[in-house]
């Protein structure tokens, strides 16, 4: 199938999975994966049973001269606007390529919002060669399995081993971290490679015909690129679609996050199983489900309850999170609910998606959005952030390739065509997560159940209803090599 095929499926995908708060109409996916076979067998699909080859060579996390990348042949002046995860991994490959970067940020301070965040193998494989191992190494942990289980009573429907099977086969490791540190981290690497980064400086206003940004205290800055990483509420979007924004749309989901304190878990044997083996462990049932893991190498357990939510978030109130998000989870497990009686303060978030745009690109290719602002998607795949750290990397990687700066247009088009199709299939892989987690009890649930009991009883199952698990989707996911496909889609373009 060509670009404009497997683009136009995929947008038509994100569409009907967003417009449709049921499962109709779920059995295809427009990227390669077998998780929905189970709703559509055929005869001629088999799960293979051998083990997948290794498909990227193992990183040692504690590395720290790693090879020097291309530089690049042309060193240009980039702004980025945005120094959230998306911002930060962008301004620290570019720099690496040679190129002089600051970034504006309106925060005064980093690090305040969020909580815990999951860095799949797709990401930590850039992280890592970006030389970030030193600074995040003590804030990690790396769990062993991605256990999923029956939202009625805990049992497990669905195992996914991450220590050995995902770093043996995607060269790098599996972390969960406290997003805060994640940020710090990467802020300061940033810092050490020479990037300038801007706190309290926010951007008031982006220039649709001149690499140029005007800060909230009206000094104008120029550059050669403007890369707006300015997340999910992106003013920057708005120009770059030439003045009418696309929003990204309500799921009909929103998550409570929260954080419980492993010494209070500890005293009791029915939630301190969970600290044991730092596994992760999602209860999943009829429209909702919960995320757990430990991080802050184990002082803190972190957990995402996502429910339905039809309602306007300025109604939202803080004061009553708790008592309502417990009532969203009577009855299910009574461990589950022994630990969310834990939770003595939460915070609310709305569940957004984006269908993939048309361009992240200014006809001028002066500027540039990338990150949430280009591809706002649920967190059902835990990738959102992964995806910011691959358009930085690829983005880096289009660049160094050029060698006179009329043929930047050209790179940036090149960038953006490979990573508005790959980043639109995870926002369908995410709304599909959505829905293989929350059927209701019933005739499909339990066919899903039996598309995962293979790798529940140690076997490998090859093919899986859990999208981690399955071979096919999970090498599409984390087997990912950013900077290999940009560079593969510049060459092809110049007939290579
Ligand atoms: C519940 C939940 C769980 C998640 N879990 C995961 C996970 O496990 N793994 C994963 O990979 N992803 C996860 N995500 C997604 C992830 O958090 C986001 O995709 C990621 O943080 C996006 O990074 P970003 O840099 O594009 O945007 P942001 O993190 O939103 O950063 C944008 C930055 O731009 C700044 N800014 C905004 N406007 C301006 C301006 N005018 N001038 C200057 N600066 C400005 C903001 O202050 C901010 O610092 C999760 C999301 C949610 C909601």
């Amino acid at each position: 199938m060509d670009y404009d095929s497997k683009l136009e499926k995929c947008k038509a995908h994100v569409e009907s999975l967003l417009s449709q708060r049921g499962h109709a109409g779920l059995r295809e996916t427009s990227y390669p994966s077998r998780s929905l076979h189970f709703l559509n067998p055929s005869p001629q699909t088999k799960p293979f049973r051998n083990p997948p080859p290794p498909i990227q060579a193992p990183l040692n996390p504690s590395h720290t001269s790693f090879k020097r990348p291309l530089q690049a042949h042309l060193p240009l002046k980039i702004l980025i606007s945005g120094a959230g995860l998306g911002g930060l991994a962008t301004a620290i490959a570019l720099r690496r390529r040679g190129h002089t970067v600051t970034v504006f940020e309106k925060a005064p301070e980093l690090g305040e919002v969020g909580a815990g965040i999951q860095v799949p193998p797709n990401s930590t494989r850039l992280l890592l060669s970006f030389g970030l191992g030193p600074y995040i190494s003590p804030h990690t942990t790396s769990p062993t399995t991605i256990l999923m289980r029956r939202w009625e009573d805990g049992s497990i429907i669905g195992c996914t081993k991450l220590i050995p099977d995902f770093e043996e086969r995607f060269g790098a490791p599996y972390y969960v971290v406290h997003r805060a540190n994640l940020q710090l981290a990467m802020y300061q690497l940033a810092l050490d490679l020479g990037v300038e980064v801007m706190l309290g400086r926010g951007v008031r206003n982006y220039d649709a015909g001149k690499a140029r940004l005007v800060l909230e205290d009206g000094e104008t800055v120029v550059g050669d690129l403007v890369v707006a990483a300015d997340g999910i509420k992106s003013e920057a979007r708005k120009t770059v679609l030439g003045g009418i924004d696309q929003h990204p749309r309500e799921a009909g989901f929103a998550a409570y996050r929260a954080m419980v304190d492993t010494e209070m878990m500890k005293g009791d044997p029915d939630v301190s199983w969970l600290l044991d083996n730092p596994a992760q462990n999602l209860w999943i049932g009829d429209m909702r489900h919960v995320m757990t893991y430990s991080i802050a190498g184990g002082k803190s357990f972190n957990m995402v309850l996502s429910h339905p939510s039809d309602t306007d978030p300025s109604t939202w109130r803080q004061e009553t999170a708790v008592e309502e998000m417990k009532q969203h989870f009577q009855g299910w497990d009574p461990r589950l609910l022994k630990l969310i009686n834990l939770i003595h303060e939460t915070l609310k978030w709305p569940l957004l998606s984006g269908v993939p745009l048309d361009t992240w690109l200014t006809p001028s290719s002066t500027l540039l959005i990338l990150g949430d602002a280009a591809h706002p998607m649920v967190p059902y795949m835990s990738t959102g952030a992964a995806m910011a750290v691959e358009d930085g990397a690829a983005l880096a990687e289009i660049l160094s390739l050029i060698t006179s700066r009329s043929e930047l247009p050209t790179a940036l088009k090149v960038f953006e065509k490979v990573r508005i199709l790959r980043t639109g299939q995870m926002q369908e892989a995410s709304l599909v997560n959505g829905k293989l987690w929350h059927f209701e009890d019933g005739a499909e649930q339990r066919q899903r159940d039996e598309a995962m009991r293979a790798e529940v009883e140690e076997k490998r199952a090859g093919e899986s209803a859990n999208q981690w698990s399955d071979d096919v989707t999970a090498r599409w996911v984390y087997g990912y090599d950013a900077e290999g496909e940009a560079r593969c889609a510049w060459e092809e373009r110049n007939g290579g």
